[in-house]
């Protein structure tokens, strides 16, 4: 079995932070927000990184 393709709309970061090896990668995202194009009109220049690392915990408790 091979490891898929990185998710759609992950950054390479996080892609790469599902590797064990890597895991340090998820603090280096900074994907955590949609990034418009200046005059983009609606278009994204980086979509927001869907990796669950970037999930608010809120309501979660610790
Ligand atoms: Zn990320
Ligand atoms: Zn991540």
């Amino acid at each position: 079995m091979s490891e898929t393709a990185v998710d759609a709309g992950r950054s390479p970061e996080c892609g790469l932070a599902q590797r064990a090896e890597y895991q340090d990668l998820h603090a280096d995202c900074r994907g955590t927000e949609d990034v418009p194009l200046p005059h983009g009109m609606g278009l994204l220049l980086m979509p927001r990184c869907s990796c669950p690392c970037h999930r608010q915990s809120s309501g979660g408790g610790r």
